[in-house]
């Protein structure tokens, strides 16, 4: 399903991001990359999207490479990834439901989407998201009157809104308490099990990584140093 192909990146002023990584994502697999603060962890998810562009080899997703889409095409690759921060990136003065639903900004044309005018569909799939992640009652609060984590479970439901296929998140638990951080973390592993969203999720922290990871993928100053079972990966990954 996303697969690297020599997969580098350089930094306009020379930092390098990623070198020459190789790897295949199957469908529905959660896999967690691991690596110390600055190894390329971020810079590898942020390619699978183009948030960046890499500086050589080829992303391909189903088939497809997102590295020479173009245009609408590369829209509607964007579409099926929903992408989660370690910072939520809310708007937080915009209501959880609002919020929820500006994943589904792509789905329609520019004008509907200015005048703020969402089809009754997707707010039935937007309550629908949150109440998969259990906060459904929070629909009409303000995103910042949300606890962290509950700000977080609200930009998971944005994805699930924008009925992604693939969900990368950067570091989501990296600004979360310990018991915040597990109910993060199991939300994503149970929406990946219920419906088999493929998930890439980025950790620092290794523990945290061999408890909810199948498989997962260790870099090291831009290189991949371990690609293997959870069960098998030790500490210096
Ligand atoms: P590129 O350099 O390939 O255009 P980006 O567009 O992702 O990459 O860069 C965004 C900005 O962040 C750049 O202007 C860059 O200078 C700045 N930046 C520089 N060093 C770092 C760093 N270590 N971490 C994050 N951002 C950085
Ligand atoms: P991680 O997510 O594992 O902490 P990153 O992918 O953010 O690592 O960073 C990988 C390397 O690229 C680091 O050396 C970092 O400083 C550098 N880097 C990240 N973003 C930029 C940028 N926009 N411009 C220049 N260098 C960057």
């Amino acid at each position: 399903m996303i697969e690297f192909q020599n997969v580098s990146k350089v930094y306009s002023n020379g930092t390098i991001g990623l070198k020459n990584i190789n790897l295949t994502i199957k469908k529905g697999e959660f896999v967690v990359i691991v690596g110390l603060s600055g190894a390329g962890k971020s810079t590898l998810l942020r390619s699978i999207n183009r948030l960046h562009e890499i500086t050589d080899g080829q992303i391909v997703i189903d088939g497809k490479s997102i590295t020479a889409a173009k245009g609408g095409e590369l829209l509607r690759m964007r579409r099926d990834i929903g992408m989660i921060f370690q910072s939520f990136n809310l708007v937080k003065r915009s209501s959880v439901i609002r919020n929820v639903l500006s994943g589904r900004v792509g789905y329609h044309s520019t004008l509907r989407m200015l005048l703020g005018m969402f089809p009754q569909h997707d707010v039935d799939l937007a309550l629908k998201a949150l109440e998969r992640v259990n906060i459904r009652e929070k629909a009409y609060s303000r995103a910042d009157e949300l606890s962290g984590g509950q700000q977080q479970r609200v930009s998971i439901a944005r994805a699930l809104a924008q009925e992604a296929k693939i969900i990368l998140a950067d570091e989501p638990v990296a600004s979360l308490d310990p018991l915040t951080t597990r109910q993060v973390m199991d939300d994503l592993k149970r929406i990946n099990q219920d419906l088999g969203i493929t998930t890439v999720v980025n950790l620092h922290f290794i523990d945290l990584a061999r408890e909810y990871a199948t498989r997962i993928i260790g870099l090291r100053a831009g290189e991949l140093v371990y690609d293997g079972p959870a069960s098998e990966a030790t500490d210096e990954v």
